[in-house]
């Protein structure tokens, strides 16, 4: 295949010609989420990101296998092994026991994806699936003299490493570490600051839930063996593609670095794709805070998750992006308006392949300059003034649909059926209505909204929430 893609690679800091070990094909792993909690739509905006470099990869041609974990274990407040165990503060929030919850906040993570339209990877493994993999690498490592046994717990010895900061220089090493939280105590069992916990036995957590037989002793891996053991299990040896925020370089991925190429002695994962973070005005969006924007609250609010998918692809992955109600709404109705010229499409004449090709190679050449989704976002805006027929149009409106993933057919199709047939009158006092309705749900006056909705229904009138904003029909 030719190749064309470029994109960032974290490891190199540059971009790069993507070149796949196996021609043609692309293995591709995402860190999944850690089950204590919703997801925040922070979290989100980094799978987005990975949604779009996959389904962009797949458009050129590429035949992409994707691998995600569930972080259902292991996984303390600090990335470097300190602090509370984050699903076990879960569960005692919660009065549930650590799988419940872990199921619960699973379910509730992809039931997000879906209303974003992020396609579910090929592969989805919770790491409590695979403790005998984790047991036989941190063997491996044992027995390869890169770990070692203190305290009951077995660490990774950094200093066995040439170099083990890969990702940065010596310089960016210091900015590196303050993502590590300084208000910790250190364990006095690491042989170097940096080494990190393979396998616990001795935790503070008295009442730890999950712990499993190993030849190290009862107990539980630590977090960044999982992604190591995970990804070689469905991508081997080899891998193209490693996706997470940027909060993931470091400890994160270094360490899944260090492990991974200690164990197999080779070269383990070509290209590094960071998402940047979202934040609030007060600053990085974080799930410890509590207090985060979840997808639900956006529909609560009123606001169509595909409104924020598109708030997302509008900016550019390697930039940090700050949310606020005011840019979102103004997405909401760059979205109505976008849709609603697609609506004014008609489905008539010949699909005119010259037309055809000559924008999607434009679409194809922004995917390919470093996934970037808001230039590629304006070839729609230029095909709709372009001088060529509706039909072909909403060819290609389709065909980007497949990266882009926004509904734009389905949603105009919608906003054509909800406004074709009604007699202007009602119309207009049904709009009215709903406008009342929109308001009170707004300000959540819930009684007001719902006392509109019977009105309208005394009428025979049906008002459905879609993606769209309300849609409604007389009843039988
Ligand atoms: P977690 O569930 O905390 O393990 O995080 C899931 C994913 O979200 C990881 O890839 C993180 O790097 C990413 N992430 C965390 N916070 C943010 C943020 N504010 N913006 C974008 N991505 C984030
Ligand atoms: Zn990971």
């Amino acid at each position: 295949m030719e190749n064309n893609f470029h994109i960032y690679n974290t490891l190199t800091r540059n971009v790069e010609t993507l070149i796949p070990n196996e021609d043609g094909k692309i293995g591709m792993y995402t860190c999944g989420p850690t089950v204590y909690h919703f997801a925040h739509i922070g979290n989100l905006r980094s799978y987005i990101m990975e949604d779009v470099l996959e389904k962009a990869l797949r458009y050129i041609g590429y035949d992409v296998k994707r691998v995600m974990n569930i972080t259902d274990v292991g996984h303390l407040s600090s990335d470097a092994d300190t602090g509370e165990d984050k699903m076990l503060k879960g569960a005692k929030r919660e009065h549930k026991t650590v799988m419940e919850v872990a199921q619960f906040y699973t379910d509730a993570f992809f039931s997000d994806c879906r209303d974003l339209n992020i396609k579910r990877p090929d592969v989805v493994e919770p790491a409590t699936n695979c403790i005998p993999e984790f047991i036989h690498m941190i063997q491996v490592l044992l027995e390869k003299g890169y770990a070692y046994q203190a305290g009951g717990n077995v660490y990774f010895d950094t200093s066995k490493l040439e170099d083990y900061f890969v990702f940065s220089s010596a310089v960016e090493k210091e900015q590196l570490q303050v993502g590590v939280r300084d208000d910790v105590e250190e364990d006095a069992n690491k042989k170097n600051k940096n080494d990190f916990v393979l396998w616990f036995t001795k935790s503070k957590f008295e009442d730890q839930a999950l712990k499993w037989e190993s030849p190290f002793g009862v107990g539980y891996p630590g977090w960044h063996i999982e992604c190591s053991c995970i990804s070689m299990k469905h991508l081997g040896e080899y891998m193209d593609i490693h996706c997470g925020g940027v909060d993931n370089i470091f400890p994160h991925h270094t360490n899944e670095i260090a492990q991974s190429e200690a164990y197999l002695g080779h070269k383990w994962c070509s290209y590094w794709f960071h998402v940047h973070h979202l934040n609030d005005k007060s600053g990085k969006m974080s799930k410890s805070k509590g207090d985060f924007l979840t997808v639900s609250l956006l529909k609560e609010k009123g606001y169509d998750p595909l409104v924020y998918r598109l708030f997302c692809l509008q900016s550019h992955y390697r930039k940090p992006l700050e949310f606020s109600y005011e840019v979102l709404d103004n997405m909401a109705t760059a979205y109505e308006k976008l849709v609603k010229r697609i609506a004014e499409l008609k489905d008539d004449g010949e699909l005119d392949e010259a037309a055809f090709a000559e924008h999607k190679a434009q679409f194809e050449r922004h995917l390919c300059n470093d996934l970037n989704t808001s230039m590629a976002i304006t070839v729609i805006y230029d095909l709709l003034k372009a001088d060529i027929n509706d039909k072909t149009k909403l060819a290609l409106i389709a065909d980007f649909d497949r990266v882009l993933s926004l509904d734009l057919l389905a949603a105009a199709e919608r906003m054509n059926a909800s406004a074709a047939g009604a007699d202007p009158e009602l119309k207009a006092y049904v709009e009215r209505k709903l406008a009342e309705r929109a308001a009170a749900k707004k300000e959540k006056d819930f009684a007001k909204a719902d006392a509109i909705r019977a009105e309208l229904s005394e009428k025979g009138i049906v008002i459905k929430d879609t993606r769209e904003g309300t849609v409604w029909e007389m009843g039988e």
